[in-house]
């Protein structure tokens, strides 16, 4: 039995060394299983920040672990990508038990040790598990390719790419992909439009400051391009159910998921607002399209939103958020939210506070 306070008490001393803990588990697991290193990007940086994040989750979840499960089982199965194969799970869960009782000191003690090693094998198994289930019915990876690239503004680009075979994922989930031009760095994005008949698919990519994915799928990836794709995941983004009215509150390329689900909501229609904001009117890359989608459906109302618009672009002054609230189209509604993390969180808040249900907020927790 997992004692899950001292398991999370340990980990907040453990998590304490920052970026000391993933730089000695790594190293401890390439030298002690060199056949390993394959599996992980040349540049390392981004792989650390996911590792400590992916812990800490699962360690502030142990003692509700059937709450991830579901997110435990997409990892299992977005792994089979790596060739991460059931037999590398004995090696990483060494080198996280080397790497905790090193930084624990003196306060490691055989519990803590036998805690870590169930809640370890618990992780590792489900993983294994649906890993193992899926290699029955899907691929490791899709193969696709570029098929348009249209680049918005610096820092944003549209892209269409068309997966090799039948890629299946609802409105709202995300799928890691992979450029030759960045060896083995994988990184999530999400379809900006339901599934169609050609199969093809619509990414909104802006690139972040010394990112190392973004800016070259902005600036340098062309059409013809080949990519690799993982399965589709998240289940914080699908709508479900019938509810009476749907809010989509975005930020940045956080439209693309939204547009997803306008297009599965006009398949049975319902009323929506959609709330899209930027910095400046500038930002708002998609507008045109947008635009035309309000015009063309009585059911959806769309509200560019920007902090100042100095020359008269049209839009609304304020955030989605604060808005979409002031106007009331938040009350009585399944409310989406996504954009860059610090967005989303606060959005969160702000929603809570104006008395919607925490089950009525819906967002992707963020790997940041
Ligand atoms: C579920 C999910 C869905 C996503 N969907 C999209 C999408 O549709 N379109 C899209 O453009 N991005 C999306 N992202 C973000 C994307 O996965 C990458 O994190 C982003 O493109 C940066 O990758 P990079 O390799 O360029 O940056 P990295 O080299 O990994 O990081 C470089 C620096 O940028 C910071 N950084 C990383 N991501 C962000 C960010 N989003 N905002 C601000 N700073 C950041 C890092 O902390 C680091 O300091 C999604 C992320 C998640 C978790």
């Amino acid at each position: 039995m997992v004692d899950a306070e001292r398991l999370k008490k340990n980990w907040s001393l453990v998590a304490a060394h920052g970026d000391q803990v993933p730089l000695y588990f790594y190293s401890t697991l390439f030298l002690t299983h060199p056949e390993t290193r394959d599996l992980f990007p040349m540049n390392m940086a981004a792989q650390r920040d996911k590792l400590v994040a992916a812990l800490g989750a699962v360690v502030s979840n142990v003692d509700t672990i059937e709450q991830v499960v579901p997110v435990l089982q997409d990892l299992g199965r977005d792994h089979r990508k790596f060739g991460a194969l059931r037999g590398h799970y004995p090696a990483v869960g060494e080198a996280l038990v080397a790497t905790l009782e090193h930084f624990s000191g003196p306060h490691w003690t055989p519990a803590i040790a036998s805690d870590w090693a169930a809640a370890y094998g618990i992780v590792a198994a489900t993983m294994a598990d649906a890993a193992d289930e899926a290699a029955h019915y899907a691929p490791a990876w899709w193969d696709a390719e570029v098929v348009a690239h249209e680049r918005r503004d610096l820092e944003t680009a549209v892209i269409t790419i068309a997966p090799g075979r039948r890629f299946d994922y609802l409105p709202g989930q995300s799928f890691s992909l992979c450029t030759e031009l960045r060896p083995r760095a994988w990184r999530q994005y999400t379809p900006a439009n339901a599934p169609r008949a050609d199969g093809t698919v619509e990414l909104h990519v802006r690139a972040v400051d010394g990112g190392e994915v973004s800016t070259a799928m902005v600036s340098l990836l062309r059409p013809g391009d080949p990519l690799r794709l993982g399965p589709a995941v998240g289940r914080g983004l699908v709508l479900g159910g019938n509810p009476p009215r749907v809010a989509l509150i975005a930020g940045g390329t956080g439209v693309a998921p939204m547009k997803a689900l306008i297009e599965q909501i006009a398949t049975a229609p319902r009323p929506t607002s959609l709330y899209w904001g930027a910095r400046n009117p500038a930002g708002l890359y998609y507008l045109d399209e947008l635009r035309a989608l309000a015009a063309a459906y009585e059911w959806l109302e769309f509200v560019p939103c920007a902090d100042e618009d100095l020359f008269g672009g049209g839009v609304r002054i304020g955030s989605p958020v604060e808005l979409a609230v002031a106007h009331g189209r938040c009350a009585g509604a399944e409310v989406f939210v996504c954009g860059p993390p610090g967005m989303v969180e606060s959005s969160r808040k702000h929603l809570l506070d104006a008395g919607v249900r925490a089950e009525a907020i819906h967002f992707e927790p963020s790997a940041e």
